[in-house]
């Protein structure tokens, strides 16, 4: 390909406050009864002040500590003013020169990229648009709930990174308890700006712009806007990426447009085209003081910053051998994280208190505690649509069931057995195996081989089938043993011996 492809992203989070940015109503944007949780101040009447919400304001410095952002001592509040109906008072009051969090960096792949700014502002109403009518209806709850945005530098180069870099974000927006982010109910919104440009034809100004070099004109970018999953934006990317290249190939315009994504078609759509740089005439919100950020106030929350999804994967990998598809499994829940972290320093324990070493036997063990984690306790989870934190079993219990599994004391069909009942009820998995006689018989087998050979005296005709050939039978055999002895046995030992008889 003869382009550069320039991808850059702009993603607005709701924070997760008890009350809006500017007044004191809930911050429950989603209420059942449309403008229920609203006040002349989110209602934009005249001559209303707005107080700024101190915890949004410590979410967001709490966000850019964590993504290694400058932080401004003095920071300040401005209008971007802007008519649209979901908008009462005219004006958005975000943040123009001086926001709260910049130049910060997230690194995604090895890859470093670059953000250029965090600040904070409000949301606005929401329009709803009843199928089949010729008007449109305004909810307020949402109106002024407080809104972060995060805009990275125009450095990301495809749109699978574009799509990690979304998903590592909404990851650490849930660590750090600052917001759902879930994307299908709006509270995560990103968009991507993509242009191509023809390889050395342009550089990146220190403020992120793009222009050309040689008097070439760089081209234009094109916004990608209202996509509601990680899957269509990196859809979405890719199809503008070969939609455009193919324009450029014939010598054709791109135009500044906004463009949405058509899920079923899997292509992007123009929305409208931007005539001009928008103007919002920003300006200092007269309303609200400058806001001066106290080091100890920094240093406080620089002690609330736990380790990122991506750094604790990375970990993971490293410290437990976990393939890079399930330690994501695994780290993109902070409590399952914690849960299967808890379980793995507990088997650790048991495992050196029965004198073997954790060092050779860490890469096995878990695997084996994750296979049993995500194939067979997900699936009660599931089931139940209950969280890893609510469940009965002490991830002590779970490492116990994985030592009992490691040690052959049960076979998997015992296991199954005993967490079920662990899952049901609780309770420690030793005392389950040996109410329910689940334990595996560690004899040499000679009783099991008393046991076999009683069962071909009382199927002779059977036995002679088998011995003339007819394989089909071993099942019948292995079916009565396992019967006789109510699974205790491992099903390769049973074969073992009715072949060697
Ligand atoms: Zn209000």
């Amino acid at each position: 390909m003869k382009y550069d492809v320039i991808i850059g992203l702009e993603i607005h989070a709701e924070i997760n406050t008890l009350s809006k940015m500017f007044c004191s109503c809930k911050n429950d944007p989603f209420y059942s009864q449309a403008n229920f949780n609203i006040c002349p101040i989110c209602l934009g009447h005249p001559g209303t002040l707005p107080l700024p919400n101190q915890e949004a304001i410590d979410k967001v410095l709490l966000l850019g500590l964590a993504l290694d952002c400058q932080i401004n001592k003095i920071s300040k509040f401005d209008r971007k003013n802007y008519f649209y109906p979901d908008l009462p008072k005219g004006y958005q009051i975000s943040q123009f020169d001086l926001p709260l969090a910049y130049q910060g960096v997230l690194e995604i792949n090895n890859q470093k990229i670059e953000i250029t700014r965090i600040h904070l502002e409000e949301d606005t109403g929401k329009l709803n648009h009843p199928a089949g009518k010729n008007y449109t209806l305004i909810d307020f709850n949402r109106s002024g709930v407080p809104l972060l945005e995060l805009v990275t530098e125009p450095v990301i180069k495809d749109a699978i990174t574009a799509r990690i870099f979304c998903q590592t974000f909404q990851q650490i927006l849930k660590y750090l308890e600052i917001s759902s982010a879930n994307m299908e109910k709006g509270e995560m919104r990103c968009e991507a700006n993509v242009s191509l440009q023809i390889k050395n034809s342009w550089r990146r100004t220190k403020d992120g712009k793009i222009v050309g070099l040689k008097n070439i004109k760089p081209n234009n970018k094109v916004e990608l806007k209202n996509i509601n999953s990680f899957k269509s934006l990196e859809k979405a990317i890719s199809y503008e990426i070969k939609r455009q290249s193919k324009m450029l190939d014939r010598g054709e315009e791109i135009l500044p447009e906004t463009r949405g994504y058509n899920e079923k078609k899997g292509e992007t759509f123009r929305q409208r085209v931007k005539e001009s740089g928008a103007d919002y005439r920003y300006f200092p919100e007269p309303d609200i003081l400058p806001i001066k950020i106290s080091s100890e106030q920094l240093k406080n929350l620089k002690n609330k910053i736990i380790e990122l999804p991506h750094k604790k994967k990375a970990r993971f990998i490293e410290e437990y051998g976990f393939s890079p598809d399930i330690a994501d499994i695994l780290v993109d829940d902070k409590n399952l994280a914690d849960w299967t972290e808890m379980a793995l320093s507990e088997l650790k324990e048991w495992l050196s208190s029965s004198g073997e070493s954790w060092k050779n036997q860490r890469i096995k063990l878990s695997k084996l505690l994750a296979d049993y984690l995500i194939s067979e306790l997900f699936k009660f989870l599931k089931r139940d649509k209950v969280s890893i934190r609510d469940i009965k079993i002490s991830p002590e219990n779970f490492a116990q069931l994985i030592l009992l599994i490691h040690q052959e004391k049960i076979n998997s069909s015992s296991a199954q057995k005993i967490l079920e009942i662990m899952y049901n009820t609780g309770g420690d998995p030793v005392v389950i195996m040996n109410d329910n006689n689940l334990e595996q018989s560690q004899s040499d087998g000679k009783d099991l081989k008393e046991i076999i050979s009683a069962i071909i005296k009382k199927y002779p005709d059977q036995f002679s089938e088998y011995q003339s050939g007819k394989d089909a039978l071993l099942q019948f055999f292995i079916g009565k043993v396992m019967a006789e002895t109510g699974g205790r046995f491992n099903p390769k030992k049973i074969i073992e011996i009715i072949k060697n008889l």
